[in-house]
């Protein structure tokens, strides 16, 4: 049945001098531009619960990871970190570095930037404020400018299909490391035409990126917890760069996700973790398919990143276009219920197909929970309950341990 279409959003092609393309949004699907939000909830939540960086707030699991970790992933991993180094350099400096040209007054960069980036190959380009309600609280010091540039590099299709494997961690981690050179580039560009500016790195975010994605009309927030964008869905990697640098905001959009996620629920049917979940909350004042971090985790750790919520969405398989076109024509979504959109192989549990999924003991659940210093606290309780009061060398060993934790996380917090 041929649904109405309630508008159409125009955007860029996926490439420089591609063709602009249009995407209709059935009259059912139609809500808010954005996100749906309560500014006053939004608010209250940053102020007395600021959110904070995984690699602070979850220190624990992050190491633990490490340790389960295959050696061929670990090893990839490390090499990914020293590859990344110029990135972690420049978000040591850049916000401090002056420009080098004059500024011309009455000048907007908006587009002279947009230009530059979608030349250099980012797949969507976007201008909004830099959002401090969700800057990390250890990051708020360091934060210095006001306009965020927000930028999607979209990884390879091929490699990404192959997901859970270490072939997608490749593309992954490897859209990473080309990025960087751009985001340092851009960051030179805006110098050089006498403003400031400061990258922010990907393996230690500033903030949580994706409200200001939506902000600034690149997607909307998908069911699976990540932005689904025109034409890649959530196959890309997210950057920031952030300036005093005069531009003019973009605006939020429509494109239906909202609704349709409720329609599709592929990637919640299909998570091996069972981490989705079918309706949305409130959250922090936003209106989102809250994702459980502690059934996600340990699939991530344990296969490759797994990320099947992203190969199994059909805007990352097919293109927002196709799959609202389909949506418009036939009221159903495209590719649901396929073998070829929705099956996926797990290294040691097999194929499975629509509708099958691994199951996996209590025990591949437990894992350490915090930052390091609250989780060896944990463990110190579970001690004191079951063996009583240690002796005098545990006593100061278990507070060397934490010492040393302390001691590391003040030592990179700010930074
Ligand atoms: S990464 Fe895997 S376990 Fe986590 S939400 Fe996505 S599909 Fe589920
Ligand atoms: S798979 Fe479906 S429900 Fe999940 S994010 Fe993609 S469109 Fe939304």
């Amino acid at each position: 049945m041929v649904k109405a279409v309630s508008h159409r959003v125009k955007r860029p092609g996926r490439k420089d001098g591609d063709r602009n393309i249009e995407i209709p949004v059935a009259e059912d699907l139609a809500t808010v531009p954005g996100s749906p939000q309560k500014p006053v909830d939004v608010a209250f939540y940053s102020r007395e619960y600021p959110l904070e960086s995984q690699a602070v707030e979850k220190a624990a699991d992050r190491e633990w990871a490490w340790m389960q970790y295959t050696d061929e992933v670990a090893e990839y991993r490390k090499g990914h970190e020293e590859r990344m180094e110029p990135m972690i350099q420049a978000s040591l400096v850049s916000g401090e570095q002056e420009p080098t040209g004059t500024p011309v007054p009455g000048e907007d960069l908006t587009e002279d930037i947009r230009r530059l980036a979608r030349e250099m190959g980012f797949g969507e380009v976007g201008f909004t404020k830099y959002d401090r309600h969700y800057t990390f609280a250890s990051k708020k010091r360091w934060a210095k400018y006001e306009y965020a540039i927000c930028l999607a590099l979209e990884q390879d299709y091929y490699q990404t299909q192959t997901l859970p494997s270490l072939e997608a961690e490749y593309a992954h981690f490897g859209t990473y490391e080309i990025q960087q050179d751009m985001c340092l580039k851009l960051a030179e560009y805006i110098r050089s035409r006498g403003y400031h500016s400061q990258v922010h790195g990907a393996n230690d975010n500033s903030a949580a990126y994706i409200p200001m994605f939506v902000a600034a009309g690149l997607g909307q927030l998908g069911a699976n917890g990540q932005l689904l964008s025109p034409h890649f869905g959530s196959r890309a990697r997210l950057m920031i760069v952030t300036t005093d640098a005069p531009v003019t905001y973009d605006e939020p959009e429509d494109y239906g996700i909202q609704k349709f996620c409720q329609e599709c629920q592929v990637c919640v049917n299909r998570c091996p973790g069972r981490a989705l979940v079918r309706d949305k909350v409130w959250w922090r004042g936003a209106e989102k398919n809250k994702l459980i971090y502690e059934r996600c985790r340990p699939v991530m750790v344990e296969y490759e990143g797994c990320a099947i919520c992203m190969k199994v969405c059909p805007i990352q398989r097919y293109g927002m276009k196709p799959v609202m076109e389909h949506y418009v024509e036939t009221g159903k979504v495209l590719g649901k219920g396929t073998e070829n959109l929705e099956g996926f192989t797990l290294r040691d549990k097999g194929h499975f197909g629509p509708g099958e999924l691994p199951s996996f003991n209590r025990d591949f659940f437990d894992f350490p929970h915090g930052r390091t210093e609250d989780w060896l606290f944990e463990k110190f309780k579970e001690k004191l309950s079951s063996n009583g009061v240690p002796d005098e060398p545990e006593l100061v060993a278990f507070a060397t341990d934490v010492k040393k934790v302390l001691d590391k996380g003040e030592s990179t917090r700010d930074e």
